[in-house]
């Protein structure tokens, strides 16, 4: 079978750091070319463009989205009306509405469409899930809290409109909790507070329940220094499961368990390659869902302004 043949868009943090090397890690996948407006990668054809890319590149099977969330539409319908697969970084999209629409487009064109979700493929996080299914959870809390200026600086997208604030990192614990607990989620309350000087929120606080009742209370928060936290806990009657570092450790009624380490972004890449072999879709929207509701039912507070 004839390698999958990929032009990457977008080649920023993400791109360098966890897209090229799970690429030349991957079999079934090659690079062929990237486009980006002012950066290039070595041994690959560049454009400054995805227009230019197509041009150029008439051969190509599948175009990977990299850029920020703001740019992802644009750029995901124009690679799926040439007749490209396409994987999207996460989130899918600014907007539920245009992940939706970008579903449709893929269906009538009948390529695939990958909407990625790279925190669930985190090593612990598939035994996480199998316990869940197996303990009845009666309540879970989530601590997502890092320190925006470490992890973004000079990232002014992330605090614009569609740049989702602290849910640049939140949406990844919604997409574990929402592949680990098994049924439908939904938002109940929310607080948002945002800085006097920004668009997105720094930190949240969210109030959700499952469809079986399990309420579940999630802390987003960017101000934090010292330890980073990125924690799951899950409590069923007298048992308790933590997730933690990301999806990347697990402990079981306080003993940490050991887990088989696996790179969240080669995962990613062998189910891309699945996807577009028998030509279907992944597209789950339930954690853009559940921001979006947070953005719609929250209560908004001004904090002081933000100086990175
Ligand atoms: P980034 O480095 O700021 O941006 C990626 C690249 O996208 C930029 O370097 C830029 O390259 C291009 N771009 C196209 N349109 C843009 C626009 N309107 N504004 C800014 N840049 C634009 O961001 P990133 O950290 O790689 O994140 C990109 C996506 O990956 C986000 O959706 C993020 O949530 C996701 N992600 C990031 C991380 C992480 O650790 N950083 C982890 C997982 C997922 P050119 O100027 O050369 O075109």
């Amino acid at each position: 079978m004839k390698d999958i043949r990929l032009g990457l868009v977008g080649l920023g943090k993400i791109a360098r750091d966890q897209h090229l090397p799970a690429i030349a890690a991957t079999n079934g996948i090659d690079l062929v070319a990237v486009a980006s407006r002012n950066a290039t990668a070595q041994s690959v054809n560049n454009y400054p463009d995805l227009t230019a890319m197509l041009a150029g590149e008439p051969d190509l099977d599948a175009i990977v989205l990299c850029q920020p969330p703001q740019a992802r539409y644009a750029a995901a319908l124009i690679a799926l009306a040439a007749g490209k697969h396409v994987f999207l970084e996460k989130p899918p999209g600014a907007t539920v509405s245009e992940a939706q629409a970008l579903g449709a487009l893929a269906a009538e064109q009948r390529v695939t469409l990958f909407a990625s979700w790279h925190s669930r493929y985190a090593a612990a996080v598939a035994t996480a899930k199998g316990w869940v299914a197996a303990n009845a959870p009666r309540r879970v809390r989530i601590d997502w809290k890092e320190d925006v200026r470490h992890w973004h600086p000079g990232q002014e997208w992330i605090w614009e409109p569609g740049g989702f604030g602290v849910f640049d990192p939140g949406i990844n614990a919604l997409s574990i909790l929402t592949e680990v607990i098994g049924v439908p989620v939904r938002l109940v309350d929310a607080d948002l507070d945002k800085p006097a000087n920004r668009q997105t929120p720094i930190a949240a606080r969210l109030m959700l329940e499952t469809a079986n009742g399990v309420p579940i209370h999630a802390e987003f928060d960017w101000r934090q220094t010292g330890p980073q936290t990125w924690d799951i806990m899950v409590e069923t009657g007298g048992k308790s499961l933590i997730l933690s570092d990301g999806g990347n450790r697990l402990t079981i009624d306080g003993i940490p368990q050991s887990i088989e380490h696996e790179a969240e972004y080669p995962g990613l890449y062998r189910r891309f390659v699945d996807l577009v072999r028998a030509r279907q879709s992944d597209i789950d929207l339930a954690p853009l869902q559940i921001v979006a509701d947070a953005f719609l039912r929250g209560r908004w507070h001004s904090t002081e302004a933000f100086v990175d």
